[in-house]
């Protein structure tokens, strides 16, 4: 037992060789604080204790400090989970086109708003939109933040304080707090709902139009599915209806394939392409969803609508930024080149053939020398697609505390997110990235031999 005296001061600790190294890596301010920090945190124990930690105890204790105080808390992780576009994770992981076009404008100056043949201020609006036009046929686009707010936008810009029709089946939650009925609540627009939970008639979308709505909304039922005693009209039949009122049709996609998904042996995703041939006036849809881009909301249609869009001030407030715009470019270029399914990574994912799936599987149990490889289930996940599953082969491992070795996973850098099935852990190797593979092993490895040594789980529960 010393006394407070004895605790070493700041600027004896500055002098230590370890610390000159932080001082190189975190800079000098910031490993004075953590030093100080540190000094305080043992006063105070020892007030309590009246233990005083020696030279290194310090020392470990200010490091530590820096660790937390620098480490990222975005960070890449390794999906095992099978879910393709998993929305806590990050939804689409980017091509390497893309991922080149947004580091090439991210890095210096662009042409972001710049007209390089007049010489003077362009549009940023310009960027995607021709490609968009392209791929969909639509007169014009509008690329903002992402689909929330391309909803926003255009029940702000075309309906506040007038009516939106929209069927009750589809006052929808998406997840993440995003409810159509409150978006519509938010941008000033009054709900009319017709029809009933489980069916909606045309009839009802010609009564509404005795209340003079400002446009017709249709929203995607991204994440559920209605079975049973249901009915809706087709599209084209409620674009005709609002066609003959002179009101706008409104789509939103959610996710908005640009491929046909049943070609994967997977339910039919409404497509952007075929929303307008049906007459929608405008259709939204995800940058990050089923288009496997950036986060972004596109919204497409007719010229007259989206020059109101691109005119009010909300659009402003929600405009995509120049990383955005150079990722999303080269990601739709992907599918006008005929080269999505090969190039984006999500649709590689989707398309991967079964047997490539059980090679991988099987692979990665040689080379952990445990482990059964199962048929099992991925899925696309992002509010697409619910309920529909693409076959794919798991690795399974039966450990004795599954939980825990879940946890474990997690804790490796990068981190590995699986999932459990029967009290199983398994691992999907659809969503793992090749390049991952190597640190998919290595950190499995590490996470399962951390559990196998303490198989009461007491210290290895307390290393988390
Ligand atoms: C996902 C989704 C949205 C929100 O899109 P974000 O890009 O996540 O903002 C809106 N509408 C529907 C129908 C969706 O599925």
């Amino acid at each position: 037992m010393g006394s407070l005296r004895d605790l070493p001061s700041v600027d004896q600790l500055l002098q230590d060789v370890q610390v000159q190294g932080w001082i190189l890596a975190y800079g000098r301010p910031l490993t004075v604080e953590a030093i100080r920090s540190a000094l305080n945190e043992a006063r105070t124990r020892f007030a309590q204790t009246g233990d005083l930690p020696n030279w290194d105890a310090i020392l470990q204790e200010a490091q530590g400090i820096l660790e937390r105080w620098t480490t990222p808390t975005l960070l890449p992780v390794i999906n095992a989970t099978g879910v393709v576009l998993h929305t806590n994770l990050g939804r689409a992981p980017l091509s390497r086109a893309a991922l080149l076009a947004a580091q090439s404008v991210a890095t210096g100056y662009s042409t972001l708003e710049y007209d390089l043949e007049r010489g003077r201020r362009g549009s940023r609006l310009i960027h995607a939109e021709a490609l968009l036009q392209r791929l969909t046929g639509a007169e014009a686009a509008l690329v903002v933040n992402n689909n929330a707010a391309s909803v926003l936008l255009i029940l702000t810009a075309l309906a506040r304080r007038r009516g939106v029709v929209i069927a009750r089946s589809q006052l929808v939650e998406i997840g993440g707090g995003f409810r159509v009925p409150e978006v519509m609540k938010q941008s000033g627009a009054r709900l009319i709902e017709i029809g009933a939970t489980n069916r909606v008639h045309l009839s009802d979308y010609e009564a509404a139009l005795e209340e003079k709505p400002a446009l017709i909304l249709r929203a995607h039922r991204s994440n559920f599915r209605l079975i049973g005693f249901t009915s809706e009209p087709e599209l084209s039949e409620i674009a005709l209806v609002a066609r003959q009122a002179g009101i706008p049709l409104v789509d939103d996609l959610g996710s908005g394939a640009l491929l046909d998904t049943s070609r994967f042996g997977l339910g039919h995703e409404p497509m952007a392409q075929e929303s307008l041939a049906a007459g929608a006036d405008l259709v939204c849809f995800s940058g990050d969803k089923l288009l496997g881009g950036p986060q972004a909301g596109i919204i497409i249609g007719r010229a007259e609508l989206i020059a109101r869009l691109k005119k009010h001030p909300l659009a402003r407030a929600i405009r995509a930024d120049k990383l955005c715009l150079a990722a999303l470019s080269a990601t739709l270029l992907h599918y006008i080149k005929n080269e999505a399914e090969r190039e984006i990574p999500i649709w590689r994912m989707i398309a991967a053939p079964l047997e490539s799936l059980r090679e991988r599987a099987s692979a990665w149990a040689a080379a952990l020398g445990q482990g059964e490889v199962l048929l099992g289930e991925s899925t696309v996940g992002g509010g697409s697609l619910p309920g529909e599953t693409l076959p794919t082969y798991l690795l399974a491992l039966q450990v004795k505390r599954p939980d825990q070795v879940l946890a474990l996973l997690r804790h490796q850098r990068p981190p590995i997110i699986a999932r459990l099935e029967e009290d199983r852990l398994v691992l999907d190797p659809r969503t793992v990235l090749p390049e991952q593979e190597h640190d998919l092993l290595a950190g499995t490895r590490i996470a399962l031999s951390s559990h196998f040594s303490y198989p009461n789980g007491s210290k290895g529960s307390r290393a988390l």
